[in-house]
């Protein structure tokens, strides 16, 4: 918290040309290019408001500052040595994870109200703005939903308690909770990209199953229950494991340790192992891949959306820096090339923002084209989103000079946990390639996105340029090799279309000309803008 009345006359200097502490925030009210296209898009701002409100509470960032300061620890046996497997937390953790939760960030998107995915997406931005470890168990929890749907009891079961909107930490059978959080165990130390090389074996015992083998990563092992893959007799299956067994003993999963990851922290991602452990089958044998990728399209949806949220935080901190700071003689936010860095990250958030609301609003559509653009474009916003946020955080860090750097300000948070957005859920080439395999495959969703791309033509010539550039030198999709060009190209593209039609005329006319018409050097900055102002109010 910001200490009262600190002294500024010190023994042998004053304190000046220090912004004063921010106190409370609100992530929602503060923040015009969220509200703008959540509202457009179709969310619920009666859940975003408090949300955002809470989040923003000097207190509230506080504890996402020790939660990420205090590391979880994991305790394999109790005093005695028996075997217990579990995690603690420091209640900073538990009191951001009791917020998330309860507001809705898991449940929201199916519950009967419309526009729950607009307004999931849009808590996903808020949320990491403050301590993104606690999204990974929260994002999980909402993408297990349709998985879990794959076999009806189990749905029946474990649906409502994971829809609660409730958070309870117990490490007791779920039966027995008020709610529960879901994980996902996937990859394996031979392939996490290629599920397919999974080893962990699947063996039949009367209606279940007992699985042996290991998991390379699995983050929030605190969860009541694992979606997980092993090969069964019939090929490759998706299994829920539950922590406790239905007798109410402990499961056999078995945590070996912990991970020492750059940032992240919050976040208990462990390394397991499945001693004969007791698992449910979810959908058929050998139709793990189809069963599991319900869960992975959520949460790219997530991966999509958190690295707005971290540029957000950034850009935020970087505007209150300049707004309080000034060096020779001149307040920061007047310098003009400061305005050129300031107002192109400006751009950058905007784009990301727009870009991942139309994709969340796809998938609160019911039509089959609207499914099939959301597959197209998740996967689009995913790269795009992720592959500007670490050169971002970095540039906003260096907005605030030294201090930037220094762990008291969150940049180093933000600046550690930019990459891993990209790195998990399809790393930046499996995207790539899953775009060029989804654009070969499926009719509808080059359909769709030709729609929205069309929608924008004829407002803008650079932009029409660039469209008919875009199909002359790529008709039928690319070669492997060119898969990260094109989506990089076709992202920029996409983000202008949807500029375009819903943004203020000076952001969309300012990111065309330096990210569709080339009139940009190669860092954050290097641009010329007839009134950058007009930009950066878009963040006042
Ligand atoms: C903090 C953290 C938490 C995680 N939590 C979980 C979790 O809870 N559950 C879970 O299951 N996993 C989890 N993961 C694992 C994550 O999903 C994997 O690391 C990721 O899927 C990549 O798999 P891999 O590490 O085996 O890399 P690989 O699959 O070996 O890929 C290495 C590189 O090769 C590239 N590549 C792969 N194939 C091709 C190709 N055909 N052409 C060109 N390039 C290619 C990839 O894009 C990547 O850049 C977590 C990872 C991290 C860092």
């Amino acid at each position: 918290m910001t200490p009262l009345n600190p002294q500024t006359v010190l023994e042998t200097h004053e304190v000046t040309n220090q912004p004063d502490g921010r106190g409370d925030l609100d992530l929602w009210a503060d923040d015009k290019i969220l509200r703008h296209y959540a509202g457009i898009m179709g969310a619920d701002q009666d859940d975003l408001a408090p949300y955002g409100h809470i989040l923003g509470r000097e207190q509230t960032r506080d504890a996402g500052r020790i939660a990420n300061r205090v590391l979880p620890e994991l305790q394999i046996f109790d005093r005695s040595g028996r075997r217990i497997d579990e995690v603690t937390f420091h209640p900073a953790y538990h009191q951001l994870m009791n917020i998330g939760l309860t507001a809705g960030y898991a449940a929201r998107p199916w519950e009967e109200k419309s526009g729950g995915h607009a307004t999931h997406a849009a808590m996903v931005i808020l949320q990491n703005q403050v301590e993104p470890g606690v999204s990974c168990p929260m994002t999980m929890s909402y993408a297990a939903i349709p998985a879990l749907k794959a076999n009806p009891d189990i749905a029946a079961e474990w649906v409502p308690r994971v829809m609660s909107r409730k958070y309870d930490p117990a490490s007791k059978p779920a039966s027995q909770k008020s709610g529960a959080t879901i994980g996902m165990a996937m990859t394996e130390k031979q392939g996490g990209s290629d599920v397919r090389a999974n080893s962990t074996v699947a063996t039949r015992d009367g209606e279940n199953y007992r699985l042996r083998g290991h998991k390379w990563f699995c983050s929030a092992p605190m969860c009541d229950a694992f979606l997980t893959l092993a090969q069964a007799k019939d090929g490759l299956t998706c299994f829920l494991v539950p922590r406790w067994k239905p007798d109410g003993s402990r499961n056999t999963l078995q945590v070996m340790r912990l991970k020492d990851k750059l940032g992240n922290k919050a976040n208990a991602s462990s390394e397991i192992e499945y001693h004969d452990t007791f698992a449910w089958r979810l959908g058929d044998e050998g139709k793990g891949v189809k069963t599991i990728v319900q869960m992975v399209h959520h949460t790219r949806l997530d991966t999509a959306m958190a690295p707005a949220g971290l540029m957000r935080a950034a850009l935020s901190e970087a505007h209150w820096w300049v707004l309080g700071r000034s060096a020779f003689q001149r307040r920061l936010i007047d310098q003009p090339l400061m305005q050129s860095v300031l107002a192109d990250l400006v751009l950058e958030y905007e784009a990301s923002v727009a870009v991942g609301m139309r994709v969340a609003k796809a998938f609160d559509g019911t039509s089959e084209k609207d499914r099939a653009f959301a597959r197209i474009a998740v996967a689009l916003a995913k790269f795009t989103s992720n592959k500007r946020c670490p050169n971002f955080v970095y540039e906003a860090m260096e907005i605030l000079g030294g201090v930037g750097y220094v762990e008291e300000s969150p940049m180093p948070m933000l600046y550690r946990e930019a990459p891993l957005n990209s790195i998990w859920e399809g790393s930046g080439n499996i995207i790539c390639l899953d775009i060029q395999r989804t654009l070969a495959r499926e009719p509808l969703a080059v359909e769709a996105l030709h729609d929205e791309i069309n929608l924008s033509l004829g407002a803008d010539r650079r932009f029409d340029q660039a469209v008919k550039d875009f199909n002359t030198r790529w008709p039928h999709g690319a070669p492997e090799s060119e898969a990260r060009w094109f989506a990089s190209r076709l992202g920029l593209i996409l983000e202008a279309a949807v500029l375009l039609r819903h943004a203020p005329e000076d952001v969309a006319d300012a990111f065309i000309a330096t990210r569709i018409a080339g009139e940009r050097g190669d860092v954050l900055g290097a641009i010329s803008l007839g009134n950058p102002r007009a930009i950066i109010e878009r963040i006042s």
